[in-house]
């Protein structure tokens, strides 16, 4: 079978003032035409066809009028056919299923997509800090997650393939800062999610919780760990590390915790590789602030360690 005249022979033969076809059958065998020649794909055409009535209408209004045509002008016959044709054509793609292949990203270069990626991230508000809904069920105070610059951000790309989910995540936590309101946020987050551990590049945690030591352990064993901020409070020392306790039962003592005394410090301090490491408060409005005297001597500690390189394994 020969292929069905195009849009334009038709409007040569003025077919259409003939058939008396309205200005939307017009329209749609012009987006045929269209689908036909690549310039719109099938998705995009046959969403067009299938949201709109009338497109759907004039595609059998068409086919009535040529049918009554060619029972009158025989010498026609072939031209009728013709854009009966068209019109089933029409039919048929507007019926088939949308493809699921969408833009095929996987086969551009990994630079295009990074910029793709960045595009995106840009595109939605990428945040200073990256916080998430809290997840762990522990009773550490939750202050505020709304540390400056802490925005929600959408991940909705990360939805579309476990290929893109992947390597778009990889690349999100290599350029968001990863903020954790307790140690034991951290712990579940990064225990939960494979590619956050392997591929965080920048954290801030509150040094606060029954598990701090775990998750400094836990940091440590971070691949690409490069930036750490370590937010201190006077929750911080609410858990002290198992040999302040022990002395604790013997020494009696008034004198609060030092902060060289609280769970985590040993583990804080073996984390190395580095490049970058600074020590804050929580914010005044939160409370429980410390003096600055421990935030500038906790911050030359862990300079003098966690920049020292990384044994091999
Ligand atoms: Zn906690």
């Amino acid at each position: 079978m020969s292929a069905p005249l195009s849009i334009y022979a038709q409007l040569t033969l003025k077919l259409h003032t003939r058939l008396g076809l309205s200005p939307t059958a017009i329209r749609l065998l012009y987006a045929y035409e269209d689908y036909r020649i690549g310039r719109i794909d099938q998705d995009e055409f046959g969403r067009m066809v299938r949201t709109s009535a009338n497109m759907r209408r004039a595609a059998t209004d068409i086919i009535a009028k040529a049918a009554t045509f060619m029972a009158n002008h025989a010498e026609e016959v072939k031209h009728c056919v013709d854009i009966i044709q068209t019109c089933t054509e029409i039919l048929r793609a507007a019926d088939r299923p949308p493809s699921m292949v969408g833009f095929p990203l996987k086969k551009l270069p990994l630079e295009i997509r990074h910029r793709v990626y960045d595009h995106y991230i840009r595109s939605n508000t990428i945040p200073e800090i990256l916080t998430y809904p809290r997840k762990s069920t522990c009773d550490c105070v939750a202050y505020s997650p709304s540390w400056p610059l802490s925005r929600p951000v959408s991940l909705a790309l990360a939805r579309t393939s476990t290929q893109i989910k992947d390597e778009f995540l990889a690349y999100f936590y290599k350029k968001a800062t990863v903020g954790f309101t307790c140690s034991c946020e951290l712990i579940k987050r990064m225990t939960d999610n494979e590619i956050l551990r392997n591929s965080a590049r920048k954290v801030r945690v509150h040094w606060t919780g029954p598990v701090s030591d775990q998750a400094f352990l836990l940091l440590a064993k971070c691949p690409r760990l490069k930036e750490l901020d370590i937010i201190i409070s006077k929750s911080t020392t609410v858990y002290m590390t198992k040999r302040e306790k022990e002395l604790r039962k013997y020494f009696t003592t008034q004198k609060p915790v030092r902060l060289v005394d609280a769970l985590g410090i040993d583990e804080l301090l073996l984390i190395r590789g580095l490049e970058a490491v600074s020590v804050s408060h929580l914010s005044t409005k939160q409370g429980g602030r410390r003096v600055d005297e421990d935030k500038v001597n906790l911050r030359a500690l862990l300079r003098s360690k966690l920049k020292l390189e990384r044994e091999q394994d």
